[in-house]
């Protein structure tokens, strides 16, 4: 250390504070990198590297990027998952005397940054915090660009499992946790030894827990975890005696998730985050839960084929026409609801919207004149927010009236509730309209925000730089006339400032007091000591008329920002006005239907169609009916030809049960629905090859949490289980799943269960809660027709040669095909006698695989029906086949 440079001393210090950042350290007009992060920096920024005291043996790396195009340089690398410390120079450089004092700023971080170029509009961002151990975590989700905070916890033998769901339905950007949890947190997502704890170098870990989820991993110091500390953060943050009142007193490892994320928050920003300013304690069953690996078969927000917004179920419903309802709706649809009280408050809104168009488009219409209120509050918090932002402010309150008068007759009890709450805020739209000029520049430092008559000694100034021009036409006759020199000029320049110019063939007759200032080729220009004297005090004069500016904006700022949670409040009533009249929308153009839900078991859908097929295609889509319960129907095995509908026909149900715990109306003619706790789908490997997780180790490892964690409230989707092994495996495995998702008393939850194993049909002809249902096909001209249709019973065993043929094969291949089929089958029950065996030179060979199929048939069989039910095995075996 000794031997550095004071500078470099002084950055190891900053590097020491603030390890795991990338450390952007001012030099004059650029942000220097050093060591490794220079390393770092460069390669991923794609910039040069260089290095520094190269001319002393050891070069040290270095790399840079101007300060006024540092924004965009930040945001590539915080996308990428880095964090980057901002360092700044705190004094003059013209007036320090030797080192330059330097401080990091502020910490930009994947999981807090709120800069505009980082977020996206409609989609929000997550800082999360998890600690815990054994059976009890808690986590803790903040989004700093609104304020929204909440934390949940949870105990028993799979907590840990449960809090993992809940970080997965929040997606953040960033994952916190005790240091100590290091090793949970490395098992539970596979990641190697060497990834944590980070060190001062080790910048970023990333893992993708989900093909949609990059998460930032960053452990911290176990002490920043303490419980005592924890709570009196946030008992600070919220100017609270005591958490009770957040539902918090009996949850410590909530408040010790969430006291650690606040903390995080706050020295990222350096404390300016009072618009956190409450938190909501939720627990995980207060919604219905859909893991990420559901999440992404439903594509519920993403699509899994190249095809964009418009082929997912937000994409289709999302007629929100402000980004604080789009947010709000998409956090609807992660957390559909499960209180029946709650759905129905929202189905009563929704209907209420839907009933009339006139409200309904008067509503929107008005919304759609609403800025970004919710962001906007963070960023008056955070003092980011300029001139523009709160004009923008100010006529996005003025719609509140409007809003009101749309609403006046509506009398759904959550439309009265929002209505109340959304507030005009008088005073502040009248501060601002007095304050703020009606176009004031982007920049602050422009000028011109503050308006005309909102300050006396502004105002002053202003008179001042305007005279100037004045002043300058007065002085310029005047020094003509007193030279005698007609073209004489008074002129501006950029780097003398105010000069009087002269032709050369007059510049001997100026006067003694003229000095010279610059000859050009044919103009010689001056000054004089009235000029210099006029110059100063004009620009005297601008500065302080800048300086008044940005405090008198301050003042204004902060005096709106003093009322946050009003504005909050206001602006959480309009997300929510904006995406109910979405589904309102949405039911109106789509003709979905209000569902029924009760508290019995059974499901009733009459003519459900697949929202987002059905919006997508062409096609007209075909319609089906869909019954089920907790007896007679709880387990339906679907067959038929692949390309036939099973899978369409699965995730309109769920999406269907969705749509409806949200509050939305649904695409059918008639649905009667229980409420879901939970929805769990999960696609045989081979549907997943796509995504790079075809192993079938993770089918099983997905099929394994149903079965541990399925209720007889919960509807789960199989298509195509087992398909990722040998067909004797799969085959037992899918039979066995199936089988004891029916009979387990504690985990008999509906279930579809889409398969081409043929035999999984004379299991549901076996249990008594099952049934077998098919997609029609039907021929014509020689082809095969998809017809859509859900029909009870089985599908016929030879559809696979039929879609052949519809694929085009040879019909030469086809006959053979049915021609080895139906071989296999007599072989199969072998009913050939051996006189008459066939001539053909394969028949051997195919005689040989029919008896091996059908060995191996019996023992797959016997070894299932061991576990299940030996006297029927007995009975089996009795048989003369
Ligand atoms: P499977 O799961 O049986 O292989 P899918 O459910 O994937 O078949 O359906 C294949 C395609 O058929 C879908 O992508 C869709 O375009 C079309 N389709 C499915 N069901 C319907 C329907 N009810 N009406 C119209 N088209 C449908």
């Amino acid at each position: 250390m000794a031997t550095l440079t004071p500078m470099l001393q002084q950055y190891h210090e900053l590097k020491r504070r603030y390890p795991g950042t990338l450390l952007f350290f001012r030099l004059g007009d650029f942000y220097e990198l050093f060591y490794d992060d220079a390393i770092t920096g460069a390669r991923e920024l794609e910039i040069t590297l260089t290095a520094r005291h190269k001319e002393r043996g050891a070069p040290i790396p270095m790399c840079g990027v101007p300060h006024h195009a540092a924004a965009s340089y930040i945001a590539r690398l915080v996308r990428k998952g880095y964090r980057v410390a901002i360092c700044e120079q705190l004094e003059d450089a013209s007036k320090a005397k030797k080192l330059i004092r330097r401080d990091v700023v502020r910490v930009i971080t994947p999981g807090t940054a709120i800069d505009p170029q980082l977020l996206d509009a409609r989609e929000p961002v997550y800082l999360a915090a998890v600690c815990g151990a054994g059976e009890r975590f808690g986590a803790a989700f903040l989004d700093l660009s609104t304020g929204e905070f909440r934390a949940t916890e949870t105990s028993g033998p799979e907590a840990w499992t449960q809090i993992r769901a809940e970080i997965e339905q929040f997606a953040p950007r960033e994952l916190l946790f005790p240091a100590s949890l290091a090793p949970l947190i490395r098992e539970t997502y596979g990641l190697g030894a060497d990834v944590l704890p980070l060190d001062a170098t080790n910048t970023v870990a990333r893992i993708s827990p989900v093909p949609e989820l990059e998460l930032s991993l960053m452990p911290l110091d176990d002490w920043l975890w303490q419980a005592d500390i924890c709570a009196e953060t946030l008992r600070a943050q919220f100017g609270a005696h005591d958490l009770a009142g957040y539902g918090l007193d009996a949850h410590p490892e909530a408040v010790r998730a969430a006291g650690a994320c606040l903390r995080y928050a706050r020295e990222t920003q350096r404390d300016a985050v009072a618009h956190v300013s409450e938190i909501e304690y939720f627990e995980t069953h207060d919604y219905l839960v859909l893991d990420a690996v559901t999440t992404r078969n439903l594509e519920l927000f993403e699509s899994t084929s190249k095809a964009g917004r418009e082929a997912t179920l937000l994409g289709v419903i999302d007629e929100t026409v402000t980004s604080m309802g789009a947010r709000a709706l998409r956090a609807w649809l992660q957390r559909p609801l499960v209180a029946r009280g709650e759905i129905e408050t929202r189905l009563d809104a929704v209907a209420a919207l839907h009933a009339s168009q006139i409200v309904r488009d008067r509503l929107r219409a008005a919304l759609r004149e609403v800025a970004d209120l919710e962001r906007l509050t963070a960023r008056l918090n955070m003092a980011t927010a300029g001139p523009r932002d709160l004009l923008a402010l100010r006529r996005s309150l003025e719609q509140v009236p409007a809003i009101r008068r749309a609403l006046e007759g509506v009398e759904a009890s959550l439309i009265r509730v929002l209505v109340e709450a959304a507030d005009d805020l008088q005073e502040i739209r009248q501060l601002i309209a007095r304050a703020i000029s009606d176009d004031p520049p982007a920049n602050l430092a422009d000028g011109g925000a503050i308006r005309d008559g909102f300050n006396e000694e502004l105002d002053r100034l202003r008179a001042i730089s305007r005279d100037a021009k004045q002043t300058i036409a007065e002085m310029e006759a005047r020094e003509r006339a007193r030279t005698g020199i007609a073209s004489l000029r008074i002129r501006y320049n950029g780097v003398f400032g105010y000069c009087i110019e002269v032709s050369k063939a007059n510049a001997a007759r100026v006067p003694r007091d003229y000095e010279r200032r610059q000859t050009l080729s044919n103009v010689e220009r001056f000054t004089t000591p009235e000029l210099k004297e006029w110059e100063a005090q004009a620009r005297d004069a601008e500065t302080r008329m800048l300086e008044l500016e940005l405090s008198i904006f301050a003042e204004v700022r902060a005096q709106v920002a003093a009322e946050t949670r009003r504005l909050q409040t206001t602006a959480r009533a309009l997300a929510s006005l904006d995406a109910l009249a979405a589904l309102a929308e949405t039911a109106a153009r789509r003709r979905y239907v209000r569902p029924i839900l009760h508290d019995s078991d059974e499901l009733e859908i009459i003519q459900g169609r697949h929202p987002v097929i059905e919006a997508n295609s062409a096609a007209p889509f075909i319609p089906n009916d869909l019954y089920m319960n907790n007896s007679t129907d709880r387990l339906l095995i679907i067959t038929g030809p692949n390309m036939a509908g099973k899978s369409t026909l699965m995730r309109q149900t769920a999406l269907i049960a969705i749509l409806a715990q949200i509050g939305s109306f649904v695409p059918a003619e008639r649905a009667r629905l229980p409420i879901f706790d939970r929805i769990w789908t999960r696609v045989g490997a081979s549907d997943d090859l796509a995504h790079g997780r075809s192993t079938f180790m993770v089918e099983m490892t997905e099929t394994a949490a149903i079965l541990r964690g399925a209720t007889p409230r919960s509807l789960v989707l199989l298509d195509e289980i087992g398909r990722g092994t040998a067909t004797f495996d799969g085959l037992s495995l899918a039979w066995a799943v199936a089988e004891y998702l029916h009979d387990s008393p504690e985990h008999a939850a509906k279930t579809l269960f889409a398969t081409h194993y043929h035999e999984l049909t004379e299991l549901a002809e076996r249990l008594p809660g099952a049934q077998n249902y098919h997609v029609t096909v039907a021929e014509s001209d020689g082809r095969i027709i998809f017809l859509y249709k859900l029909a009870r019973g089985r599908a016929s065993k030879s559809y696979g040669i039929e879609v052949a043929r519809l694929a085009g094969l040879p019909m030469s291949v086809i006959e053979r095909a049915r021609e080895v089929l139906q071989r296999l089958e007599r072989y199969e029950l072998d009913v050939f006698a051996e006189d008459e065996s066939p001539r053909e030179e394969n028949e051997d060979a195919l005689r040989r695989a029919a008896r091996r199929l059908r060995r191996r048939a019996i023992a797959a069989q016997a070894t299932l029906f061991d576990a299940v039910n030996q006297s029927l095995l007995d009975e089996l075996r009795a048989v003369d086949v």
